[in-house]
């Protein structure tokens, strides 16, 4: 059987504590026993693997015996500024498996939803990274308004702005090769006005095609992320 994965707020030595939905998970949905393999991560990049040594009405100790570098975790920081949309939580999930270390909902002029459920972003991003083998959660942030997302992908040394009618640059060809940190703009389905374009311009993101046709945001999202990972060695 598969191992599976969990997530813990922290190890004391070889001891570790789960507790809260991933105890619950862990016993009553995946219905683990006293004896029984899991591999534990705490978000630094290491799969700490440990036998369940006790379970108790709400939490289980486990005993770690051995701990592996996680291979699944790209090398440098890849992170996805998505304007609000309908389809928000799946774009999250699909980011995560795709491997983003952090995720920017930001409002735009055209985003029609408002109010996202923050709670319910960070289950998504936990699930999907148990899912897929991941030691670190991307981090999701709460959402900004347009301009201050851009401000805070100034960290960030690659900038990208995802825009359909744009069809001079495409985006594979606008990802750095050697980039430590790529940031990508995706907008709701609405799209960019043509102030936003234009004031993103002027904050030097590059602005980029994902080629002729006008996709979907989630279709998007998926397809700028391949590109970037693919350009980036990570594919
Ligand atoms: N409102 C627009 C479409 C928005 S599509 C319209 O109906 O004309 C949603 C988002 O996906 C866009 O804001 C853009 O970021 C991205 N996108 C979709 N197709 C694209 C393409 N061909 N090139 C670059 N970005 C694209």
């Amino acid at each position: 059987m598969e191992i599976k994965r969990f997530f813990a707020e922290q190890i004391d030595g070889d001891n570790i504590v789960l507790g809260g939905e991933e105890f619950y998970h862990c016993v009553k949905v995946t219905r683990h026993k006293v004896g029984f393999t899991i591999i534990v991560c705490m978000g630094d990049g290491w799969d700490y693997y440990a036998k369940i040594e006790s379970i108790e009405k709400d939490r289980l100790t486990a005993k770690v015996f051995r701990k592996e570098q996680n291979k699944s975790e790209i090398e440098g920081s890849l992170i996805l500024l998505q304007a609000v949309c309908k389809e928000l939580d799946f774009i999250v999930q699909k980011a995560v498996e795709m491997g983003v270390t952090d995720i920017v909902p930001f409002y735009s002029t055209n985003t029609s939803v408002t109010g996202v459920k923050q709670d319910r972003l960070q289950k998504i991003v936990l699930e999907a990274a148990k899912q897929c083998g991941r030691a670190r959660l991307p981090k999701v942030y709460e959402p900004l308004a347009f301009d201050k997302a851009i401000e805070l992908s100034r960290t960030a040394e690659n900038r990208l702005l995802c825009y359909e009618h744009c069809n001079r640059k495409s985006l594979k060809s606008a990802v750095q090769k050697n980039t430590k940190s790529l940031a990508l703009f995706i907008g709701s389905e609405g799209g960019f006005t043509e102030l936003e374009i234009a004031f993103a311009r002027e904050k030097n993101l590059k602005v980029v095609s994902l080629g002729k046709r006008i996709l979907r945001a989630e279709t998007a999202a998926i397809a700028a992320l391949t590109l970037s990972l693919s350009a980036l060695g990570e594919l």
